[in-house]
């Protein structure tokens, strides 16, 4: 390995007293470093069924995400989404590689009971909080811990024009606790843009009255830099975006849109809908961010919990649940009813 060559190379013999030392390559060096290693960024979608969300799964890969990638294409019909599935696909851009994956899940507060409805998403959230807590405590630990901790949730919200549902705030204050919550408005190509606008400003208000933290969450801002970058963002949320995996042509360039009464809704087109603001806020402004709360945040939550748990670390069960007192009781099913449902993508 060599060393810093612009820090030897200026000074002739390693640094001097007053000398260039070299720290400004720091920057290539963890550039380096990162580029190598790759990034993992794990989106999962939640909301009711019908709302768009399978659709928006694939608008992501098919959008400019996977123009830069390959192996995705072809139509096909969706399907009803009928368990947790992760879709990943790795994206390389200037040398740097990104394994996204987009975790779909079924439609839910489909039932008649919808009491605590939220149940298998949480379990599958905090199966990833515990899988990456097992190799960190592992003592022979990977030099890199794969990650698929869930960095985001995209919570769709029903276009009704109305207000939100109680189910809606019911999640979003559970969840929001345990991962990054970020509201987006479905269909929004149902709306005009006067009651776009109406609707937004309401589900903000609503969100505020009901105390729920979506992301980027007032209390993380860094400084005043930050602050006022997010201050614009919750402003414009929740983004109202607009679906489609199918292609128009529209002054000679095809492009990705759904065909409505006043013409061709362009996905892409920040004049038409949201989806392209939403994606540039993932993926160019604060994909960062979003793993670091993921990591400072909701994981250091889950992880202090279990230490607290009871003093010490227990892998008898896959589950959160303080486990390790032999004179509790077992709860026997809890690692069979942790997989209930949930498939895994085996190439996560
Ligand atoms: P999911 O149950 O939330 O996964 O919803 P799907 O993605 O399966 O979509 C349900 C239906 O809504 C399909 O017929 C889609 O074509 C349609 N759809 C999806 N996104 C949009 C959208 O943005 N606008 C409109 N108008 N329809 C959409
Ligand atoms: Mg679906």
């Amino acid at each position: 390995r060599s060393a810093p060559e612009q820090g030897l190379g200026h000074s002739g013999s390693g640094s001097t007293l007053l000398g260039y030392i070299g720290i400004d390559t720091i920057i290539e060096q963890m550039r380096k470093k990162t580029m190598k290693a790759g990034f993992d960024f794990n989106i999962m979608i939640v909301g009711h069924s019908g709302l768009g969300k399978s659709t928006l799964v694939n608008t992501l890969f098919k959008s400019q995400v996977s123009r830069w990638s390959s192996g995705w294409g072809g139509e096909h019909k969706i399907p009803k989404t009928v368990e947790i599935k992760a879709v990943s696909h790795v994206i390389e851009e200037g040398g740097v590689k990104m394994k996204l994956t987009v975790i779909d899940t079924p439609g839910f507060g489909d039932q008649i009971n919808n009491e605590n409805c939220w149940d298998p998403i949480s379990k599958y959230i905090n199966e990833q909080y515990e899988k990456f807590l097992k190799e960190e405590v592992n003592i022979a630990r990977k030099k890199r811990i794969p990650d698929t901790r869930v960095h985001c949730c995209l919570y769709f919200i029903s276009p009704t024009g109305h207000s939100l549902r109680q189910l809606d705030i019911e999640f979003m204050k559970h969840l929001s606790r345990v991962v990054n919550i970020i509201p987006v408005i479905a269909k929004s190509d149902t709306m005009t843009p006067d009651e776009k606008n109406e609707f937004k400003h309401r589900v903000r208000k609503e969100l505020e009255t009901h105390g729920i933290e979506y992301y980027p969450q007032n209390e993380f801002d860094d400084d005043m830099e930050d602050k006022n970058e997010n201050d614009k963002i919750r402003e414009a949320m929740p983004f109202a975006v607009v679906g489609s995996d199918k292609e128009f042509q529209v002054n000679g360039k095809r492009v990705l849109g759904r065909k409505t009464a006043w013409g061709v809704v362009e996905v892409e087109n920040p004049n038409h809908c949201e989806f392209a603001l939403l994606r540039d806020f993932l993926i160019r402004s604060h994909l960062q961010d979003l793993k670091e709360v993921t990591h400072n945040i909701h994981y250091e939550t889950y992880r202090a919990r279990r230490l607290n748990d009871n003093g010490e670390l227990s892998f008898q069960n896959t589950s959160y649940v303080s486990l390790s007192s032999a004179h509790r009781p077992k709860p026997p099913t809890l690692t069979s009813q942790l997989h209930l449902g949930l498939t895994f993508d085996p190439a996560i």
